[in-house]
């Protein structure tokens, strides 16, 4: 009895598993066509002034408008994107598309400060992404200093000397670099000396646990206080309710980003929220 259980289970797993190894080489498949066919999207998410509530930057978040699936959030494809290497095409679009988008944007006289672009650790071990990056700026006349990379302390943990020479070219040129999730990784704080980003974003973990545990609240006490000696702006991501805006004011944090300021929002839709803000603004 026990062998036959064992083998409906195995079988049952086995089915399962086939399921989804077909579901995902047909999804990287589509992934291919994706970036061609114009199904990539982005959306933005605002970053605000802590203190005056002004938007100070827009962090750009992909997603796959799919032709049957609907949309599908970065946690869907990014992995695919990155195991069939297909990631390198779709940040050169990514960057591409934040740039013309911010001048855009820019050239109407919506100011949502600077771009936030995510790049991914696989992305930093090829030295295109500098040339692809150099591109978008030229081909938007943004300036570099209105752009950021937000790398994850995976890039920093898997640091090559590919990675460290992309890093230090960033900087010469005067693209800002955060640092994101930070406090989640599992490398040392040595890299905050040696590569000196600009910002740190506190990951939303300890955003969100801010309310009930204190031990949370004392981390981000002390990212916040390490990012001042350093002279970083810190940047606290996940803000979700208004308690936790009032703790992240109260601790001295930068700037805050999250659903209870806005969620990520497809361009027509920042744009009427932006529209909003302004009206409430001049409207006391
Ligand atoms: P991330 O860069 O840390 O972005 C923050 C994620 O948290 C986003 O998820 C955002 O929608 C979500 N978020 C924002 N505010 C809140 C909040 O108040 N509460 C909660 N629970 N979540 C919030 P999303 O858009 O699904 O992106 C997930 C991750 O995928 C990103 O994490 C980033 O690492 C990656 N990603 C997104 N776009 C790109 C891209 O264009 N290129 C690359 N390489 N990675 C990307
Ligand atoms: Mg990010
Ligand atoms: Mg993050
Ligand atoms: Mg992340």
């Amino acid at each position: 009895q026990a062998k036959t259980l064992g083998r409906a289970r195995y079988s049952f797993f086995h089915s399962e598993l086939n399921f989804r190894l077909q579901a995902s080489l047909e999804l990287e498949q589509q992934l291919a066509h994706a970036i061609a066919h114009g199904e990539l999207v982005l959306h933005y998410q605002p970053q605000v002034d802590a203190m005056s509530g002004a938007v100070v930057a827009v962090e750009a978040l992909v997603r796959w408008q799919h032709p049957t699936r609907g949309l599908l959030f970065p946690g869907q494809f990014i992995g695919l994107a990155e195991e069939s290497g297909k990631i390198a095409e779709m940040g050169v679009w990514t960057l591409r598309e934040a740039c013309r988008q911010l001048a855009d944007w820019k050239a109407r006289g919506i100011r949502v400060g600077n771009m936030a672009v995510n790049v991914s650790a696989l992305e930093f071990r090829d030295h295109r992404l500098l040339d692809s990056l150099q591109a978008a700026l030229a081909a938007s006349g943004i300036a570099p200093s209105e752009l950021e990379i937000e790398i994850t302390e995976s890039v920093l943990m898997a640091e090559t000397e590919t990675s460290q020479r992309i890093i230090e070219r960033l900087r010469q040129l005067g693209v800002g670099i955060a640092i994101d999730d930070f406090g989640t990784g599992y490398s040392s704080l040595a890299y905050l000396k040696r590569l000196r980003p600009n910002q740190l974003k506190i990951d939303q973990s300890f955003v969100n646990d801010a309310d009930t545990d204190s031990d949370s609240r004392a981390i981000v006490r002390g990212v916040v206080g390490l990012a001042n000696a350093l002279g970083l702006s810190v940047v606290a991501e996940g803000v979700e309710t208004i308690e936790q805006q009032a703790f992240l004011q109260e601790s001295g944090c930068h700037t805050l980003q999250g659903y209870y300021i806005a969620r990520p929002l497809a361009v027509e839709a920042l744009e009427a929220w932006m529209a909003e803000r302004h009206n409430k603004e001049t409207a006391v």
